[in-house]
């Protein structure tokens, strides 16, 4: 049944805030008129955010006539790669000579979604004595001066959202295509856990309509990307929740963690523990979890938080590492044992701290 919305047009206009500065806008558009071989990069382990909105960039490029190369510094979940250009992805892992030569030609580097160069590991030092120009879109706070042109806006819940925003203040949203829709509805989708957090700026709704416009099967995407696991990460999760996970209910707090030998017990691929970390916010009286998962040469942690507990300074003050007021990470190195004691004896004082 069809109903008819005679009104539809008033509403609509007007629905999305400039908020890219213009002459940003202007400086870049002029670097991608002046460039021919332009790369685009962002962090390591790339998450959808990353994937969607390095993407959705390199569609948008190419349909104002501009070739492109996206470099990753390493691997990406399976459950990205239906996306339309996933496949033609340089990972300097795999490949760090190609990886190489596409930083040390590019004329024009886009740098998505991280603020720091150590957040793409290796792939820093090119970037930083690379000659290139250098534009920054992000969205994490505290951004470092290393690009020509930053459009930095933490306020904003994904790269991906600012890759529209980005396209519409051009005025050029005719030449979104709808597979470049569909990797900046993905970017959009995941870093807000589809639509569940970071996500009452009501503009994000007008933009999926516009996304929806573009031919996006949202609903497919989440089937893509949500359920779209094997059972044997569902049996880790099983194990996880039950016997990985201490609860410090004075300090509204979760622990989780894992080894390595219990990662490879239930055959852990890449992306597997992706959103294992939130699960325990929706313990009632839970406002901070942390994931600490044994990799090979590190402790790799997640950290989530509600409220204004913010998640980005404790993993920068205890665990080198940083993100945003409620979805954070770090690194230490050392035991997995070391790692959850150090946990253990920082977090009373930081809750304490926190309460004040
Ligand atoms: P995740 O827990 O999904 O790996 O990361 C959550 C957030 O924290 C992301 O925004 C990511 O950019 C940030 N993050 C994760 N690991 C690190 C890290 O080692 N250093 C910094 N600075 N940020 C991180
Ligand atoms: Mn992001």
């Amino acid at each position: 049944m069809s109903y008819a919305f005679p009104y539809r047009r008033k509403v609509v206009m007007n629905m999305i805030t400039n908020i890219i500065a213009e002459d940003s806008i202007q400086q870049l558009q002029q670097l991608v008129k002046q460039s021919n071989n332009i790369a685009i990069v962002t962090h390591v382990s790339p998450d959808g955010d990353a994937i969607g909105s390095t993407l959705g960039l390199q569609h948008y490029l190419a349909a104002c006539g501009k070739k492109s190369q996206i470099v990753v510094p390493n691997s990406f979940p399976h459950y990205l790669k239906w996306l339309e250009g996933a496949e033609k992805i340089t990972q300097y892992d795999y490949h760090p000579a190609y990886a190489t030569s596409v930083i040390n030609t590019a004329d024009l580097i886009f740098c998505l979604d991280f603020n720091v160069l150590a957040r793409i590991k290796e792939l820093g030092n090119l970037v930083r004595t690379s000659s290139a120009a250098k534009v920054l879109i992000d969205h994490h706070p505290y951004p470092e001066a290393f690009a020509n042109v930053c459009i930095s806006h933490p306020e904003i819940s994904s790269t991906s959202e600012l890759i529209f925003r980005l396209i519409h203040q051009s005025g050029d949203e005719a030449d979104i295509t709808t597979p470049c829709a569909e990797a900046i509805y993905t970017g959009m989708m995941t870093d807000t856990g589809a639509f569940t957090y970071n996500s009452n700026n009501a503009e994000i709704y007008f933009i999926v309509g516009e996304l929806l416009r573009k031919g996006v099967d949202k609903d497919q995407i989440y089937r893509n990307v949500f359920n779209n696991h094997s059972a044997d990460r569902y049996r880790m999760m099983g194990f996880l929740l039950s016997e990985r996970m201490k609860i410090y209910p004075e300090l509204q707090t979760a622990l989780l963690w894992l080894s390595k030998s219990e990662q490879e017990r239930f055959n852990n691929q890449k992306g597997d523990t992706e959103g294992f970390v939130n699960m325990p916010l929706s313990i009632k009286g839970i406002r901070f979890s942390a994931f600490f998962r044994e990799d090979t040469d590190l402790i790799k942690i997640s950290f989530r938080s509600e409220g204004n507990f913010p998640a980005n300074s404790f993993s920068s003050r205890y665990f080198g590492g940083g993100g945003h007021l409620n979805a954070a990470g770090g690194e230490f190195y050392g035991p997995l044992e070391e790692a959850l004691q150090r946990f253990e004896e920082v977090l009373p004082g930081f809750c304490a701290e926190q309460n004040k």
